[in-house]
């Protein structure tokens, strides 16, 4: 491995890992402290694999080549992960650059629930992984899969790769405990830690410093309203810098309406299905994840893309009345976060849906002129397709961004302070 100062100057080609249940995603950044400060980190190449366990979709894409798709039997994770490093090591698929596995010089894990033990991201040993697993109850569909990752990583690279977990939960952390507590008894909290504990965090989070980039605003003067609305959908108020309360809460669940997620309802509803019904917990809770929000409402699809073109094809009622309800629920967010901030600078837009539907935006921004928000609506028809920039007509008091997301840059950026040991900021 190169020595540190040799990594800061040439820099390091991170492998950042997103592993689901049954999937590793996965794309090698090449990035030093430079390219962090000149935003020019290169991303070199990506790739997914999807049912695992199965017969395996592996989809590989070197960064400016066409990607290479093709199914294989991969038992597991290990498996999925050895596949991937061949490809990217073999001279005749591979990237430039990498020639064997000594020249990955860091893994990046995303993680989801990092609960109130990691508050920030965190160089992975044996107390961490024990961490991470501690997690599971309140994420065991997560953070099982996380784990499969790293043990993945750890036995394809040994010791001397290091490698780091960047959490979901982490930028939320320094919630104040008016926002992360729920009004249930108190011994709930004490005993199992049941509180608000957010997620998406790293998306809330870069799109806030691009934000400060693009304004010119130092953190501590950041006072924005990020809104990622993708199949997960959420809402942070940052104020001062700091995430001060967030839409989802002690899981994704909770908040705005999702692709297949209700988002907010009230908690009896659960005992009701349960006696109409004839339905078990674990049902009416996979029915709550798996079959509401956007998918529930419309009975057709979770596709925000495929909702839309119902709308304006077919008139369909029930396609139309899933959109409003969706936007709604965003309003009614920006309205509850910008009384609790005493207002804000601007309202930041990110996701599949945020960064791509100017009609949504503009279906949630309508008739919050009162409160400053005011679209420019040519402006917010070119923003798509992975632009950057803000949307507000000129002088609106509230200004509106459009800001693409970009969690793996955030994980390869994490993972190289934190191996290098340098401070973070966000
Ligand atoms: P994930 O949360 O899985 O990362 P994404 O952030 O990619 O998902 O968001 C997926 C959502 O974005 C889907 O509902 C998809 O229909 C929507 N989306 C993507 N492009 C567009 C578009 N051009 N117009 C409307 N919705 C879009």
């Amino acid at each position: 491995m190169k020595s540190k100062s040799e990594q800061t100057e040439k820099g390091m080609n991170i492998l950042v890992l997103n592993c689901g249940s049954s999937s590793l995603k996965f794309q090698i950044i090449d990035t030093d402290l430079k390219k962090i400060e000149n935003n020019t980190d290169e991303q070199k190449a990506k790739g997914l694999v999807e049912r695992i366990g199965g017969e395996s979709i592996i989809t590989l894409t070197a960064t400016g080549k066409p990607s290479a798709k093709q199914t294989l039997p991969l038992r597991d994770h290990r498996q999925a992960l050895d596949h991937v490093l061949r490809w990217l090591i073999n001279p005749k698929t591979g990237i430039p650059g990498i020639q064997s596995l000594d020249d990955i010089n860091a893994v990046g894990h995303r993680v989801v629930h990092g609960a109130e033990r990691f508050k920030k991201s965190a160089l992975i040993n044996d107390e961490v992984i024990k961490g991470i697993e501690d997690c599971i109850d309140l994420a065991p569909l997560h953070n099982p899969a996380n784990l499969k990752g790293i043990h993945a990583a750890i036995e394809s690279f040994g010791s001397k790769v290091p490698q780091v977990a960047i959490f979901d939960t982490a930028f939320h952390s320094l919630m104040p405990e008016t926002s992360y507590l729920y009004a249930i008894p108190y011994r709930l909290y004490r005993r199992h830690r049941v509180r608000r504990y957010g997620f998406h965090g790293t998306s809330h989070r870069y799109v806030a410093f691009r934000y400060r980039i693009l304004t010119g605003k130092d953190q501590k003067n950041t006072n924005v309203i990020t809104i990622h609305l993708g199949n997960g959908c959420s809402a942070a108020a940052i104020k001062n810098g700091i995430s001060t309360d967030t839409s989802m809460g002690m899981t994704p669940l909770e908040g705005l309406v999702m692709g297949t997620r209700s988002g907010d309802i009230d908690p009896a509803i659960i005992e009701y299905i349960i006696l109409k019904e004839a339905m078990s917990i674990t049902e009416v809770v996979a029915l709550l994840n798996k079959q509401s929000g956007l998918l529930g409402l419309s009975g057709l699809t979770n596709d925000m893309r495929d909702l839309l073109a119902e709308e304006k094809e077919h008139n369909d009622r029930r396609a139309k009345l899933a959109i409003d309800i969706f936007c709604l629920r965003v309003k009614k967010y920006i309205g509850a976060y910008l009384a609790e901030m005493n207002g804000a600078d601007a309202i930041i837009f990110t996701g599949g849906i945020g960064e791509n539907a100017p009609v949504i935006r503009s279906r949630i921004c309508a008739e919050l002129d009162w409160m400053g928000v005011e679209i420019d609506e040519e402006l917010n028809k070119q923003v798509i397709n992975g632009k950057e920039g803000e949307i507000s007509k000129q002088g609106a008091r509230l200004h509106t961004f459009v800001i693409p997301t970009n969690e793996e840059l955030l994980i390869a950026r994490d993972t190289l302070r934190c191996v290098l040991n340098v401070p973070r900021q966000w």
